[in-house]
């Protein structure tokens, strides 16, 4: 008997088997009002509850070095204190005598059709996050149970879409995975479910919702993006049979990593604070491959002079003593926004000013953070990554700002390094075509297959109705990586791959036959990826790699990689 089986997007490592859970949210209906200064008080309790309770999971979250994740909390909590929408949830139970539930609803969902209206990408996002918020003050004013009271066996819950304190708030001893029909890899259910080690199919269209229906179990495969509904026990067996499940929990691994015929691979770590670098430092990482320094930045209403950035560089660099720190300079535009910068709003903003065009034409942004790159690099191995890099003339204008930075500091009589490794990420086809001439103006290349996928194939990233196109693996995509290795190789130069597809251990082979020197993924994929780069023969990896340059598409890549069941 086969399983009936859906493909989606792998958002979250692991592999779980339970019982099926559809979830959804609990429908707002109407509440019967009381006089309006009792709903008034009401109203104020919950929001206070409610801000309470998602201070919570944002400590925790903190508390575990998960900035991103606690970041998404600290933004609700701006969305929930927020003086217009308090008000006027206020207003409709003083002037029109509804009760406090339904106030904050309709308060709510003004204020994200405003947004909605805007017509921007990240805005629209705003609009969902000040619904989510606004059901928790619902849900905390009516009683009504959210995920955390349906749980009551292990099971994988299949929904729709799920707010961040739904995720944050289930019990995780019965949180067993998550299908979602919504949702991107870069979706805050995404981040949280991965943040939370909770394993995570997201993408997967509302026919799961249907399928799920009448569906007892389900196998969820969080490294591959696939569900199974009522799979027969041998497929279930052959699924935990993976080299994933084989692994030893707790030992970890360390030191150099070669592959079976003796070739040196270097494995690193993305990180995104000083939390997650020793957890990389655990797990056996040889460096950071890539810090997104933007998430240190995330939830502040300022930017962080240059004082507390070395700090923050350092606090880093600390946790994996003597070893490579990239330190990628601030990376926002597209869909990433922070509160202390406020950009412009563009039609296509992952066309527009975004990563490095930003950093350029704000050098009173850019300055401070090389300045305090080269402060950090006077003590610690620290190398300077270059996101969204089109043309050579932009590595150029860096690097004489760079050469400002010393200037200042000499000027300012502060130690620091006198050369720094300039890296550059290869995430725009346009740097991937122009590679020959990009590798000599740069230390090293480390390519963003994220961002290299969603250009290449004029595909956003996070559009779940588009993931059928969104392939990392097609054959187009490896053209680039290919053609990236090889001119970062003729100059002598390392390459370094950086996006999601170098955490897929069964990828590895296929990367390094492309000719990548490193591979930079999450702390948890660390040690699946070294047994993956172990297990490689070179002289087979640039077999497979020649086969799936020729492949017609990604699914016949996936087949040669034994991608699919
Ligand atoms: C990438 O684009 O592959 C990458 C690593 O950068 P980010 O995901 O932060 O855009
Ligand atoms: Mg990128």
């Amino acid at each position: 008997m086969i399983a009936r089986s859906f493909t989606g997007l792998a958002a979250a490592p692991g592999l779980a088997t339970g019982a099926v859970l559809i979830y959804r949210a609990t429908a707002a209906h109407s509440e019967t009002s009381a006089d309006p200064a009792t709903e008034q008080s009401r109203l104020v309790r919950a929001i206070a509850e409610t801000d309470a309770t998602i201070a919570t999971h944002e400590a925790a979250l903190r508390a575990a070095g998960q900035t991103e994740s606690a970041a998404i909390f600290a933004a609700h909590r701006l969305l929930l204190n927020d003086h217009g929408l308090r008000e006027r949830a206020a207003a409709l139970v003083r002037e029109q005598g509804q009760a406090a539930a339904d106030a904050i609803l309709a308060a709510a969902e003004e204020q994200a059709i405003e947004l909605e209206r805007l017509g921007d990408a990240y805005l629209s996002a705003r609009a969902a996050d000040v619904r989510a918020v606004a059901m928790q003050v619902w849900r905390a004013l009516t009683g009504a149970g959210g995920l955390s009271q349906r749980l009551v066996t292990p099971s994988i819950v299949v929904a729709h879409d799920l707010d961040p304190a739904d995720l944050a708030g289930a019990p995780r001893d019965l949180l067993r995975g998550i299908a979602l029909a919504a949702g991107g890899l870069t979706a805050h259910a995404s981040i949280i479910a991965r943040s939370l080690g909770i394993p995570a199919v997201v993408g997967l269209g509302d026919e799961i919702l249907a399928a799920a229906a009448d569906a007892r179990t389900m196998v969820l495969d969080g490294d591959n993006g696939l569900v199974l509904l009522d799979p027969p026990a041998d497929q279930v067996a052959r699924l935990r049979a993976r080299p994933r499940e084989r692994a030893p929990r707790g030992a970890v691994a360390r030191g150099p990593v070669t592959t079976r015929d003796g070739r040196r691979i270097r494995l690193l770590a993305n990180v995104a604070s000083p939390a997650e670098a020793r957890d990389a430092c655990a797990e056996g990482a040889e460096g950071v491959g890539l810090l997104r320094t933007e998430w240190l930045f995330l939830e502040r209403p300022d930017l962080p002079d240059e004082e507390e950035q070395v700090a923050l560089y350092q606090a880093v660099a600390a946790a994996l003593p003597d070893a490579p720190i990239t330190v990628r300079t601030l990376d926002i535009g597209g869909d990433k926004r922070l509160p202390a910068l406020p950009l412009p709003r563009e039609d296509n903003p992952f066309l527009g000013s975004r990563g490095l065009r930003v950093c350029l034409s704000r050098p009173e942004i850019f300055l401070p953070q090389l300045r305090a790159l080269l402060r950090a690099r006077a003590a610690h191995d620290i190398r300077i990554l270059l996101p969204m890099v089109t043309t050579v003339a932009e590595v150029r204008r860096t690097r004489a700002l760079l050469e400002q930075a010393q200037r200042q500091l000499v000027a300012a009589g502060r130690p620091f390094a006198a050369t720094i490794p300039l890296g550059v990420m290869i995430e725009v086809p346009a740097a991937a075509l122009n590679a020959g001439r990009l590798a000599p103006e740069a230390a090293f290349f480390s390519l963003g297959t994220n961002d290299l996928t969603q250009y290449t194939l004029a595909c956003d990233r996070g559009n779940h109705r588009l993931a059928d196109l969104y392939q990392p693996l097609d054959p187009a995509v490896l053209r680039l990586i290919r053609m990236a290795c090889d001119a970062a190789h003729h100059h002598g130069r390392p390459a370094g791959i950086c996006g999601e597809l170098s955490g897929d251990p069964q990828v590895t082979a296929l990367l390094i036959g492309l000719g990548a020197d490193e591979l930079t993924c999450a702390p948890a994929a660390l040690a699946r990826v070294r047994a993956a780069v172990t297990a490689t023969d070179t002289r087979a990896a640039r077999d497979l790699a020649e086969r799936a340059l020729a492949a017609e598409g990604p699914e016949q890549v996936r087949a040669l990689l034994g991608h699919t069941l």
